[in-house]
């Protein structure tokens, strides 16, 4: 297997300390395996993309010394590719079906509240029917009773399995606003770009289920799965442009470099590198050390 990795931010804003902690365990990971490391811009999100904010983390991971082994992908310019998965779903699968509820409607309908996640799982109003209501989302069936849970071994988080019927409900591919689904475009731009091994933030965890049923239904392979712990502010908030995540000092990446590998608990050799290229090297010795640590070895 030729192992093939990715970073994916979504451009809301410039790269920040949390971004960087999972574009360097991505980059370690595919360094450690001897693989390819690829960048995907996911501008699927039209409303939230910022403006400039790709260029920005593109340019930004430069500096920092990662760099990809192909030209970005752009989520923006492949509504194509989204559009022929969908309609293969629609067609093949005769799993998707129009939902005509407001956010609204499914809170007060609402069944079960998870507590691990805020996902409220939709209850499945429209499976038989729009009740005379417009079309608003196209949502995907999810199965029932015990094929409805997903299982996968993290390979960070350790076995981990989610219950698509009572815990996330018949999900989205695409909005109400005419936006397709993070959960779809993922899910055929990492099939597309072969990817081998996903590595990314643990906020992603509770997506990964609904990602490998979307693969069973598309017929694609399911990758393996890596989630790094999330950087929280002194609140226990997920670092985000939101929770008032500053950017990067673009100057000092080594800096940076140093107290990401922290959170992810390397131990480099030595405290402080001098050179991108020693603090690289060092780091992913440290990684393997860490992956076999975490196994139990
Ligand atoms: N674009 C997502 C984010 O920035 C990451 C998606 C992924 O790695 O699958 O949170």
């Amino acid at each position: 297997m030729t192992y093939r990795g990715r970073f994916a931010p979504s451009p809301t804003g410039p790269l920040h300390f949390g971004s960087l902690v999972s574009a360097l365990a991505s980059w370690l990971d595919a360094r450690a395996h001897g693989g390819a490391w690829l960048v995907r811009v996911e501008d699927v999100d039209a409303p939230r993309t910022v403006p400039g904010a790709a260029e920005d983390i593109l340019d930004t991971l430069d500096r920092f010394g990662m760099r990809a082994d192909e030209p970005p992908v752009w989520q923006s310019q492949r509504s194509a590719a989204y559009q022929q998965a969908f309609d293969a779903l629609r067609t093949t699968t005769g799993l998707v079906y129009p939902c005509g509820c407001t956010r609204k409607e499914i809170a007060d309908s609402l069944l079960h509240v998870h507590a691990r996640h805020t996902t409220l799982a939709y209850p499945g109003t429209c499976r038989h029917g729009l009740n005379g209501k417009p079309a608003r989302a196209w949502r995907l069936r999810v199965p029932d009773g015990a094929a409805a849970v997903i299982r996968f071994d993290d390979r960070w988080q350790g076995p981990q399995a989610q219950d698509l019927a009572t815990e996330v409900g018949d999900f989205v591919l695409r909005r109400a606003d005419d936006q397709w689904a993070y959960q779809l475009a993922v899910v055929v731009d990492d099939a597309e770009a072969g990817i081998t091994h996903v590595v990314r933030g643990a906020d992603l965890l509770d997506s990964t289920a609904r990602q490998i049923y979307l693969q069973q239904c598309l017929g694609v392979p399911t990758p393996s799965y890596l989630h790094v712990p999330v950087v929280t502010n002194d609140a226990g908030e997920k670092l985000s442009k939101q929770t008032g995540a500053t950017a990067l000092d673009v100057r000092n990446p080594l800096a940076a470099l140093h107290a990401a590998a922290d959170h992810l608990g390397l131990q480099l050799e030595e405290k402080r590198y001098a050179s991108l290229d020693a603090f690289y090297a060092a780091a992913t010795r440290a990684w393997m050390r860490r992956l076999t640590q975490l196994r139990g070895g």
